[in-house]
């Protein structure tokens, strides 16, 4: 194998695992990040009146997250999440009625219909609706054709006479957290993809798995540990202003804002797709086989950190319906802080509604809301509450959205693509960032040897 220079653009997810892949196989990696640490949209800072450890988000993976989970083994931090062994998800409604959706040892679809036909959050004749229509999807043989690429699942979910009721309290209870947008919004390619592959191939496939501790402790420092220890050089807190391309099509260097010039041998553009195009010579910005990047749009979660003076929570995580309160995370039980109260997160996808308001608007609605949803919370003080909004969460998968999902390969010879945005066939997650990584190295080493 012959040994090449390779920069790296971008330390989020895709950018650290295309590097760690390429200096694993040997390769000089350089990595250029704007921000001063590693982790991109995946990070954790520490909360400086509590000292906690505190996400920018929520981040749960699934069972079907076989290239995250390995990439976390491979840093040694996988112990340092917690995996269902068993799909195991409580939703609760503000009445009190309680329902839990549960794989059993059988074979999926199996797995899941005891708990489903208990489900109380729908009724017997929605229920009698909704199985042919997950039958329909699971034989689907080619979800990614046009007519499902351009069509929004909440469409094709009426059209297999789906009722409000059941699109609200059993589709959109997996479709918003999973893909950070309600059917109405979601190609129904991508939400076929979401039902086959966690739901309806593999029993295990939708397992839900978390970090325990703070996810920069869990990827990014690890990470760049490991990086710095297999020789790459990382050159954080610098913002890539340009790319140079030449006439011939070959990227010959990129210039940081301050002026400082980088070259090697191979580039990969880890940056979300906006950013990527931003770097480059006009002519290539409009080339055909560029240009659909800057199509892609953006989705919002808000996530209100509460720490009460008592517990609130008898749940690690808990789904709430009919409410403006979604998924519920007691913080406190997953990473095992001494108490004695209850840090809770909650985690808020497609948050359109919620983006506007202010830090006093949100205590307004969800303080209340909790304590109706949460008993003990009557009692209990707000210690501490905290917002982390992330406007640019997750790139949309709207319908017709998929086609603006660019390949590894790009025109120009030394520069290839990743970020969870790029083709891979996942939707904006940790998984489709890992596996984004590991095609651009692929494709480097392709190159390399
Ligand atoms: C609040 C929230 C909750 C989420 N929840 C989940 C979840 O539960 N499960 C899940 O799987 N996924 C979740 N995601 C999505 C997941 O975080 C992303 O899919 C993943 O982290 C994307 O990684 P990436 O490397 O593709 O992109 P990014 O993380 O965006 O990385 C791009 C990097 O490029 C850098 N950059 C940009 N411009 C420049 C420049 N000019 N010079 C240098 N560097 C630059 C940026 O600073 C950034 O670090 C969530 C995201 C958010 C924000």
């Amino acid at each position: 194998m012959t040994s090449a220079s390779v920069t790296v653009l971008g330390g989020g997810l895709a950018g650290m695992t295309a590097a760690l892949r390429l200096a694993e196989a040997g390769h000089l990696v350089t990595l250029i990040e704007r921000r001063p640490y590693l982790g991109g949209r995946a990070y954790s800072f520490v909360d400086s009146e509590t000292g906690t450890q505190v996400d920018n988000g929520q981040h749960v993976f699934l069972g079907c997250c076989t290239a995250y989970a390995q990439l976390l083994n491979d840093v040694g931090t996988l112990d340092q999440t917690f995996r269902q062994s068993r799909l195991r998800i409580e939703v609760r409604a503000p009445n009190g009625k309680r329902g839990v959706l549960t794989g059993l040892s059988l074979p999926a679809p199996l797995h899941l219909l005891p708990s489903f036909l208990r489900y109380p959050h729908i009724g017997w004749r929605e229920k009698l609706r909704v199985v042919p229509a997950l039958l329909r999807i699971q034989r689907e043989r080619n979800r990614d054709r046009p007519g499902l690429r351009a069509m929004s699942f909440a469409d094709w979910l009426r059209q297999n006479g789906q009722s409000p009721r059941a699109i609200a309290n059993f589709w959109d209870l997996i479709v918003l957290p999973s893909l950070n947008d309600s059917s109405e919004n979601i190609s129904a390619s991508m939400a076929f993809m979401l039902f086959q592959v966690a739901l309806l191939q593999n029993a295990h496939g939708a397992d839900v798995g978390y970090a325990k501790s703070g996810l920069s402790d869990v990827m990014g420092e690890p990470i760049a540990a490991q990086l710095r220890e297999l020789g790459a050089t990382l050159m954080l807190g610098r913002t890539i202003d340009h790319l140079t391309v030449d006439d011939s099509g070959r990227t010959t260097g990129l210039t940081l804002a301050d002026g400082e010039a980088v070259s090697a041998d191979f580039y990969v553009s880890a940056l979300p797709p906006d950013a990527m195009l931003g770097l480059l010579p006009e002519r290539w910005r409009d080339d055909p086989a560029l240009a659909l990047a800057a199509k892609h749009t953006w989705s919002p979660i808000v996530n209100l950190h509460i720490w009460y003076d008592r517990p609130v929570g008898d749940f690690d995580f808990v789904a709430f319906i009919d409410s403006p309160v979604q998924w519920v995370f007691n913080r406190t039980r997953i990473a095992g802080l001494p108490g004695p109260g209850d840090y809770l997160t909650v985690s808020l996808s497609g948050a359109w509604e919620h983006w506007p308001k202010t830090k006093d608007e949100l205590r307004e609605i969800f303080l209340p809301e909790l304590e109706l949803l949460l008993p003990q919370a009557k009692d209990a003080q707000v210690e501490r509450f905290v917002v982390v909004k992330e406007q640019r969460a997750t790139f949309r998968s709207l319908p017709g959205a998929p086609d603006n999902r660019l390949p590894t390969r790009t025109p120009i010879a030394n520069l290839v693509l990743a970020g969870d945005w790029t083709d891979t066939g996942w939707p904006a997650t940790m998984e489709s960032a890992v596996r984004s990584g590991n095609a651009a190295a692929a494709v480097i080493q392709g190159h390399a040897s």
